[in-house]
């Protein structure tokens, strides 16, 4: 259930990613709209609003809301385009791209968590394309996108997710410190001549993008 409490919780969560410097009055409509409370177990209501990440199933976590609106920002989302999400988690950030107009289409290689977000997406009304499976792979059958967000860290920029990005399009990935302490975002486009453009953005601490290992189950590490 969605009260006028929680609304309210929202509408001083977006003030405070605000004043982190968020501007894009579509990005924070996204957050002050989802409501975060329901992505959460119904024991940690009370931390729904603070602007910190939260574990979720599996041992992964439901990223910060000024990470989500960071990511969202980069990303530049305009309404109709094709999104593709790489690490579904509690499917948050699918539904804040969802209220930004975007087609979504989300990938999660822990089946605990894509069978609960699928279920628990179904029953609040958004309709992603969730996936199961490996998201160094991508989805080429819906491919190319025009935008793609990685929501883990990543030791590398995935060749095939380049491959399935639009000319003019944008990446925006989470990629390791040498050291792997930490992540610098970034963002990527593909410019029409097929060349890549690199800006480089602030630190973040993301789960990892895990690489060949098995799917099912819990975190192995
Ligand atoms: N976007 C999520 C946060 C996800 S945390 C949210 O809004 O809640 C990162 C997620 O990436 C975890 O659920 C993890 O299981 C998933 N993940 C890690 N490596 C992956 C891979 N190779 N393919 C798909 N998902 C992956």
């Amino acid at each position: 259930m969605d009260t006028y409490r929680h609304k309210g919780l929202r509408k001083k969560l977006v003030e405070t990613i605000r004043a982190k410097g968020i501007k894009d009055e579509a990005v924070l409509r996204a957050i002050e709209t989802v409501p975060r409370h329901l992505f959460m177990d119904s024991s940690f209501v009370e931390f729904a609003y603070r602007d910190s990440a939260f574990p979720i199933a599996a041992g992964q976590t439901i990223s910060q809301p000024y990470t989500v609106a960071y990511q969202t920002e980069l990303l530049c989302v305009k309404p109709g385009e094709k999104v593709l999400e790489i690490g579904t988690g509690s499917g948050y950030q699918a539904c804040v791209l969802c209220e930004m107009g975007a087609k979504v289409f989300s990938i999660e290689r822990q089946k605990l968590l894509f069978d609960q977000t699928k279920k628990l997406l179904q029953s609040i009304g958004y309709t992603p394309k969730l996936f199961f499976g490996d998201g160094y792979a991508g989805q080429p059958a819906f491919a190319p996108f025009h935008k793609i967000l990685i929501t883990a860290a990543a030791p590398e920029i995935p060749a095939k997710l380049l491959e399935q990005l639009k000319p003019g399009g944008y990446m925006v990935i989470p990629r390791n410190s040498d050291n792997g302490d930490y992540q610098i975002m970034m963002r990527i486009t593909k410019k029409t001549d097929g060349t890549l453009d690199v800006e480089e953005f602030d630190k973040f601490c993301f789960v990892p993008m895990l690489q060949n290992k098995s799917f099912e189950g819990f975190e192995e590490r």
